[in-house]
């Protein structure tokens, strides 16, 4: 019985002390609320605020405020394109173009025109394009081509191989009596404006050719023609 009693007072024991570890836990509850003990409680884990995340939303604002279409602008009423202006003509009232009528020294007035000089005169076709040489070389040089000989009637050839001789074309053959030939005066002869005009005039159709130049069969270094269309009339 003893046993027994004893092993009562033990639980009994126990139950006490279990009594005042539940009155011990509430006094511990009930002085939390104690401002000074709350200094003991360990601090909550601060915040931490993402500002990066919301930078990147504000981009993602400002991302789609440019996305959204503006609105259309009032279409503007568009301005009428200003005119092309004329071409300025290589050569005034010279249109250019030659039927080729006429024999050599017998081509009429109708197909020639008068170049820059106001009196050396050659075909139509032959003009505007020495005309656009004329431009290319004044740019370069300062100073219009100077001419001496343009067309040649019959007559005139006549009178010119009676003066020249040997250095003119027999009369009725020269490229002078077609209108397609020009001499030009002796500060071109040589040096940077025969290479010059070598160099530039074949591409507006004109050259001093292979017969007239040093080896060729008569050295003319003033003769210059218009090499495609003198090569028709001669074939
Ligand atoms: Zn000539």
């Amino acid at each position: 019985m003893t046993a027994t009693t004893s092993f009562t007072v033990a639980t009994a024991d126990n139950d006490s002390s279990r009594r005042a570890s539940a009155i011990e836990r509430t006094t511990t509850q009930e002085t939390t609320s104690d401002p000074a003990a709350r200094t003991e409680v360990p601090a909550a884990p601060p915040i931490v605020v993402d500002r990066s995340a919301k930078i990147s939303r504000a981009e993602e604002r400002v991302d789609r405020v440019k996305i959204t279409p503006a609105p259309a602008p009032e279409p503007k009423a568009k301005p009428e394109p200003a005119p092309e202006p004329e071409p300025e003509p290589a050569l005034d009232g010279c249109s250019g173009e030659a039927t080729g009528t006429g024999s050599n020294g017998q081509v009429p007035s109708s197909e020639l025109c008068d170049l820059w000089d106001g009196q050396t005169h050659v075909r139509s076709d032959a003009a505007v394009a020495l005309a656009e040489v004329n431009e290319a070389y004044t740019e370069r040089f300062g100073e219009p081509m100077c001419i001496t000989d343009g067309y040649r009637s019959y007559d005139q050839q006549v009178a010119v191989k009676a003066a020249k001789g040997y250095l003119a074309a027999t009369p009725g053959t020269s490229n002078h009596g077609w209108g397609l030939a020009v001499d030009l005066c002796p500060e071109t002869y040589a040096g940077e404006r025969w290479s010059w005009l070598a160099e530039n005039a074949p591409s507006f159709g004109w050259d001093n050719p292979p017969w007239a130049r040093p080896g060729g069969s008569k050295y003319e270094p003033w003769h210059w023609e218009l090499t495609e269309e003198v090569a028709q009339v001669e074939s």
